[in-house]
């Protein structure tokens, strides 16, 4: 029996407001469960919009205070909290697995991941630059600097519970904005302890407020309603991030959307199959597939296809599957009941549609909500898998034989978040990664994300980028000063 009794007493269970944890002004609390066996990990406070208000209204009062601090002063907080992210990694790494399910080793994999973006926007925090010029016509000059936005809504889903939120807070605060975050109920823990972790690292309080919440419409009308709130950035679907920015229209608030993905895989026939294989398994697999970068169709041109097939086959059939606490596990359980519905109902219309199961292909016995790795093969483009996000641990592989017609396939999408392809022709190198409508495109590898490069999606996918030198622009507004 696993015992975490000591790490889920050190997480704060009440709302994280005014640089405390709080009770909720109306009372009141939810269950936190872990996906692989459905039990009840702990109870959370629940956050009312009466609570949103609260902490609006804090991080209003600490502001303009914050946005005056030296550069260099959140540079060292931030700089600190990386520090004790590194510190905990395996007290953080046991949270996530236990409310999102995933394996020990890629929990492991996101703390490094999730508490870089604290390092490297400490480390942008000293470069927000402005710039000045004479007028051209030589009749006055030209200031324009960069100033904090002002208060900040992030949202944030359970898939990866920590670096969707410190993807968010790390510009924010070095902008110099302060930031209330919702993350998701099913995972509000890694939140809360990264407040604690905050608050140790010197931050002063309310400007940073963590409020879980099974209200999340209410709570995020009642502070995008409010014309303080000067911006809503988002993770998660592109149905609810829709709603955001038509409910952001009133008050003109910036938003920052980061929403479904759809991503292509292109093997072409000059590919390194090895490779292809490898970066197949990293892009499908990664995080049981709940990634809105995993490579959601696989295109395999058709002189390669059955190889490829059985090659990713073989190492699909071998992943172990299990509670990602146990040793040696490769893919943990789905978030939850719906999500495993959900894949199950994609592959079952694909099947009934015409597609062949070569591996998986069901849902497993027993407690938590598992679902066996999975190929299909033989997939008409009319079964909705072919368009859907799957979000879950199923590989449908297409046949193409044209580079046209991979482009056409792979752009097929009302998405472009991620695209990935392999090939060892440098100049197909550039002309598809031109061609491919995508935010994110990865050449012959799996895995893009990267703290230093810029994060986002084109079309229904998203607007703006978290990470890299863009990231911080997001925080920022430009003003213009004019003088003689
Ligand atoms: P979701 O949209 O259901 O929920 C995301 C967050 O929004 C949660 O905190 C949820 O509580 C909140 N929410 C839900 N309805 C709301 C409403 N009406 N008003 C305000 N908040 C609301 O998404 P999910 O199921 O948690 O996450 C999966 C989705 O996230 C997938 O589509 C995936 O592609 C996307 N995602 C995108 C990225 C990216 O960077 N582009 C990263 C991870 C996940």
């Amino acid at each position: 029996m696993l015992n975490t009794t000591r790490l889920l007493a050190s997480v704060p269970s009440g709302l994280w407001i005014d640089g405390a944890s709080t009770e909720p002004v109306d009372g009141g609390s939810f269950p936190v469960h872990n996906p692989a066996t459905g039990e009840v990990l702990t109870e959370v406070s629940d956050a009312s919009p009466k609570d949103a208000l609260r902490a609006l209204d804090s991080a209003c009062a600490v502001q303009a205070e914050w946005a005056a601090t030296a550069p260099r002063t959140r540079s060292a907080i931030l700089r600190r909290a990386w520090e004790l992210l590194i510190e905990r990694t395996e007290d953080f790494a046991m949270l996530m697995t236990l409310e999102m399910g995933k394996a020990l080793s890629e929990s492991r994999g996101e703390l490094n991941y999730g508490a870089e973006f604290l390092r490297w926007f400490s480390e942008e925090a000293v470069r927000i630059q402005g710039r000045y010029t004479e007028a051209p016509n030589g009749n006055g000059r030209i200031l324009v600097t960069k100033e904090p936005v002002g208060p900040c809504l992030a949202i944030t889903p359970w898939n990866f519970p920590l670096a969707m939120g410190t993807r968010k807070i790390g510009p924010a605060l070095a902008a110099g904005c302060t930031m209330i975050v919702k993350p998701s109920a099913d995972t509000p823990l890694t939140m809360l302890l990264l407040a604690q972790v905050f608050a140790d690292a010197g931050l002063p309080a309310g400007v940073l407020s963590v409020l879980p919440s099974s209200h999340s419409s209410a709570l995020s009308d009642q502070l995008i309603s409010d014309a303080r709130l000067r911006k809503v950035t988002f993770t998660g679907s592109t149905r609810v991030g829709s709603v955001l920015i038509s409910e952001s229209a009133p008050n003109v608030q910036r938003t920052s959307m980061e929403l479904g993905g759809n991503a292509p895989f292109i093997v072409f026939d000059d590919a390194d199959l090895d490779a292809a294989v490898e970066g197949a398994m990293a892009a499908k697999m990664r995080n049981g597939g709940e990634a809105c970068t995993a490579a959601n169709r696989l295109f395999v041109h058709n002189s390669i296809r059955a190889e490829f097939t059985a090659r990713l086959t073989a190492r699909i059939a071998a992943l172990k599957v299990g509670p990602g606490y146990e040793p040696d596990i490769n893919v943990g359980p789905l978030i939850n009941g719906r999500q495993r519905d959900s894949v199950a109902e994609l592959v079952a219309d694909a099947v009934a549609a015409g597609a062949t199961v070569l591996t998986g292909g069901r849902p497993l016995d027993g407690p938590g909500f598992f679902y066996a790795p999975t190929v299909l093969t033989d997939v008409p483009s009319s079964a909705r898998i072919a368009h859907e996000e799957i979000f879950g641990p199923v590989a449908p592989i297409f046949g193409f034989d044209t580079e046209e017609e991979a482009i056409a396939l792979a752009n097929n999408t009302e998405f472009g978040l991620a695209a990935y392809f392999y090939t060892k022709d440098i100049d197909r190198v550039f002309r598809v990664s031109r061609a491919l409508e995508a935010g994110m495109v990865g050449v012959n590898r799996g895995v893009i994300s990267d703290p230093a490069a810029p994060f986002g999606g084109v079309k229904a996918s998203g607007l703006g980028s978290e990470g890299g030198t863009e990231g911080i622009e997001e925080y920022l507004n430009t003003k213009y000063v004019a003088f003689t």
